[in-house]
């Protein structure tokens, strides 16, 4: 057992699996922007960083690092 600093708050955690930067909490708020973030590309397959930043009030760090990791 690993214990992490989370990457969003800086809460301790317990790492749970390989590659896991935030707790358990931040991880369910970054699932559902991922999911807001995903469903606005389906309508807008074009959209940019700073358009999905400005609609969906995701910050531009977080939508870089989706992208970074492949996740969008
Ligand atoms: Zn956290």
């Amino acid at each position: 057992m690993k214990l992490k600093n989370c990457e969003i708050c800086y809460d301790l955690f317990v790492e749970s699996h390989y590659h896991a930067y935030v707790c358990s909490r931040c991880q369910k708020i970054e699932q559902s922007d991922l999911q807001k973030i995903k469903r606005y590309l389906r309508q807008k397959p074009r959209a940019d960083i700073l358009e999905i930043q400005e609609q969906l009030n995701i910050s531009s760090e977080k939508l870089l690092r989706f992208k970074r990791e492949g996740r969008i």
